[in-house]
């Protein structure tokens, strides 16, 4: 309403000023004429007509009435050079500004709706640049003055900057106009006030802010090397630190475009995801699942039956699955594929130099022209008193620790409510041992929405977990043998006693030791890099968990391929790393997969929403396979089928995302999704009926109230 009546004012404002016939005074001659009218009252009480003259020009610009120039020259007559100047720099800044706050408040909110994602990196770049952009722009008057308004207003930059850049950046042409003004009698024409070479010599001018920042950036740039002495030759034209994810396909890519690459791994070829990660995870989380439909036989009309597992025998599967998917990561099929691989610790000594501890003892350097940093992430452990006392477990030892044992851990505590904790606790839990999970924070899986927290708590409990929630871990203690964790709930002390402590608080990326602080690396949390992937030193790169912000297998695959690609091409052509459709899965049982928004990012970022829910106890797969619950919900612009993000709760939820990864990606809607043949039965349809219940609260209302009276029409 409050837009409405901001739209009226400006148009009565608009036709008002044709009304009254101010459009007659904006022309050379019209001008004169009141310029001639004025000048006598001027004389006597020049405060007021300098009062008069800004009220006028501030309403006209803020409505963006045509004649700015015009006006400009008036009050070069009128006030003669500096007196003109100050009233149109102030006047015609103010009446900007204004123009600018009405383009935002009535139009932003719908330009952000519809174009919002590919805006976010124009907005970045004005957050950042938008002042010597505007700068520009306002020396210039190549874009007329009005358009300028209008279209800064659709745009991130701050009220406050937009005025001082305003003022700033008019002062040159506005001086010109005004100047020109005292001459009024002389002019005969607009044209020519502003010079070609005048124009040119402004556009320099404002030219000139931005690229200077662009010249000291790449002075800067070079300074990073100034201490280094640059290898007149390079041994390689990429090295990469670390085998795993990001790593490995890194090294893929520079080999398929005939890349001389050498890719050092200080430890196990596969990184975390192979040998600690996704892979033994995965493994477990099977054996487990296994283990719960036995118990649950009656559910598919066999005898329950308690499972007679062999731990050992659980854990050396696990072990197998490892030893089977190595060959996909082994030195072999890297060597075959003309990557040189190195088995030692890498450490940076210089931006193209790397120093090799072999593993058989050897010490060699090696340079090259680019570097990839994929040296990953490792457990967190939390510094709890008395926590190395009583020994703990991690997804790093915890493999290798339990391989060992014929029975379950007895009473296993998992600290830690994300999803490692998660798909671990729930695991072990279904193959024997009586697990506590213990989080902090009110809810597990705390960057899902409130009800998939409580779906998974609730499907944790029903295994047998105990999950504490809102408790936060204070030490542990041992004593006479035993141990005891001593937390904090609602200020209250409570102790439990356990037998195994696994710590799955967080994974922090691997920092220190391989020469980033000697390089002056920044390495905050995380390696520091610029949106190219580049670290302070344009030609040494970060790719993975190392870099963040996620810390995923397939978003490390994915880094390394503009890390590859910007380290050998970035001369010709630099890739900026798409963040845009990031998908990921938490393998409990039932999955938890998410690609995009959910309610709660929504909310918080303020993006407008519709919410289309599917339950999945109503697909006649699911049902079918007595695995009936979850649900597949659906974020969507409003009154659009187009999708801001996905989550879905239920088997097989993981595999059902990628659909709608792929309609992300390509800007599918969901309304092709509903036009695509999905085969019966399969828990994929559930996408196609999510899909469908859009489409049914969507469907044109009148048009439907029409065909109905059409075929009563046709019953005749
Ligand atoms: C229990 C668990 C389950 C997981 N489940 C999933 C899942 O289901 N899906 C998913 O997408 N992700 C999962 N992840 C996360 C996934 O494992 C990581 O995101 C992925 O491994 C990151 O790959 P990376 O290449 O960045 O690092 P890493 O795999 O950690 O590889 C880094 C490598 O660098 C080596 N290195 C480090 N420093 C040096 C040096 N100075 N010199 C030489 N070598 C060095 C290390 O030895 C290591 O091998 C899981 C992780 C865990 C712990």
């Amino acid at each position: 309403m409050k837009k409405l009546i901001i739209l009226v004012a400006i148009a009565a404002i608009f036709l008002a000023a044709h009304y009254f016939g101010i459009d007659s005074y904006l022309t050379l001659d019209g001008l004169k004429q009141g310029v001639n009218q004025l000048q006598t009252l001027n004389a006597t009480q020049p405060w007021l007509v300098v009062a008069i003259f800004s009220a006028i020009y501030i309403v006209l610009t803020a409505v963006s009435f045509p004649g700015a120039a015009v006006m400009t020259l008036g009050a070069g007559a009128l006030f003669g050079v500096v007196g003109g100047t100050i009233v149109v720099s102030f006047a015609s800044t103010i009446g900007a500004t204004l123009a600018f706050l009405a383009s935002r408040y009535l139009l932003r909110d719908y330009v952000e709706s519809k174009f919002g994602s590919r805006l976010k990196a124009f907005n970045t770049g004005i957050e950042k640049e938008g002042a010597f952009y505007l700068f520009t722009l306002r020396l210039a008057p190549v874009v007329p003055f009005f358009v300028i308004n209008l279209l800064m207003g659709l745009t991130a930059i701050k009220t406050r900057t937009y005025y001082w850049v305003s003022q700033l950046g008019m002062l040159a042409g506005t001086a010109v106009y005004v100047n020109a003004g005292t001459q009024l009698a002389k002019i005969s024409s607009l044209k020519g006030i502003l010079s070609p070479g005048l124009l040119i010599s402004f556009t320099l001018l404002g030219l000139f802010p931005l690229i200077a920042k662009k010249a000291l950036n790449l002075i800067a740039k070079r300074k990073v090397y100034a201490h280094w002495k640059k290898p007149a030759r390079f041994d390689q034209n990429l090295i990469v630190i670390g085998a795993g994810a990001a790593g490995l396909v890194t090294a893929y890519i520079a080999a398929a475009v005939k890349a001389k690459v050498t890719l050092i791994e200080a430890h196990k070829m596969g990184g975390d995801c192979l040998n600690y990660g996704c892979v033994p995870s995965k493994a477990l989380i099977k054996s487990a699942k296994l283990a719960h439909q036995m118990r649950h036989a009656d559910r598919y009309g066999l005898n329950a039956a308690t499972p007679a597992l062999s731990f050992k025998a659980v854990m050396q599967r696990v072990h197998k699955v490892i030893a089977d998917i190595a060959p996909h990561d082994s030195i072999e099929r890297y060597t075959g594929l003309g990557v040189n691989v190195v088995q030692g610790y890498a450490k940076l000594i210089d931006p193209w130099t790397v120093h090799i501890k072999h593993n058989d003892g050897r010490e060699c350097t090696m340079t090259a022209r680019s570097i990839v940093i994929a040296a990953g992430a490792q457990p967190f452990v939390p510094p709890l008193p008395g926590l190395q006392d009583v020994g703990y477990v991690t997804s790093d030892t915890l493999w290798d620790e339990f391989v060992k044992r014929d029975e379950p851990p007895k009473r296993l505590v998992v600290l830690g409510g994300g999803p490692i904790g998660c798909e671990l606790a729930q695991s072990f839990a279904r193959l024997g041992a009586t697990v506590t999970q213990v989080e902090m924070a009110d809810r597990i899986m705390i960057r899902e929405d409130v009800e998939v927290s409580d779906l998974a708590m609730k499907s944790l409990h029903a295994d047998g977990v105990n999950v504490l929630v809102g408790h936060k871990a204070l030490r542990c203690e041992l004593r006479d043998g035993r141990k005891f964790l001593i937390m904090e709930h609602t200020g209250q002390r409570i102790e439990l006693e356990f037998d195994d402590l696994l710590c799955a608080v967080g994974r922090s990326a691997r920092l220190a030791g391989y020469g980033l602080e000697a390089l002056g690396i920044d390495t905050h949390r995380v390696v520091q890099t610029n949106e190219y992937l580049e670290t302070l030193y344009p030609n040494i790169f970060a790719a993975g968990d190392v870099a963040g912000p996620y810390q995923f297998t397939h978003v490390a695959a994915h880094q390394a391929w503009y890390a590859a690609v910007n380290a050998l091409f970035g001369q010709f052509k630099k890739f900026k790393v798409d963040y845009s459709v990031i998908p990921w899965t938490t393998f409990i049982d039932p999955e938890v997969a998410r690609v995009g928004l959910n309610e709660a990012d929504a909310k918080s970022q303020n993006v407008p929403f519709e919410v289309t829910r599917y339950g999945i106890d109503d697909l006649d797969r699911a049902i079918a396979d007595s695995d009936a619950h979850g649900f597949v919900k659906v974020l969507t612009v409003p009154g659009k089928d187009k999708i801001l993000g996905v989550t879905i709760v239920g088997t097989h939820a993981g595999d059902l995302l990628a659909e709608f990864v792929l309609a992300m990606r390509h800007g599918l809607g969901l309304n092709k999704i509903l036009g695509t043949i999905h085969t019966y039965p399969t828990l994929a349809e559930a996408n196609k009926y999510a899909a469908g219940e859009w489409k049914r609260a969507h469907a044109p209302a009148r048009v439907l109230a029409l065909l109905s009276k059409y075929h009563t029409w046709r019953l005749g």
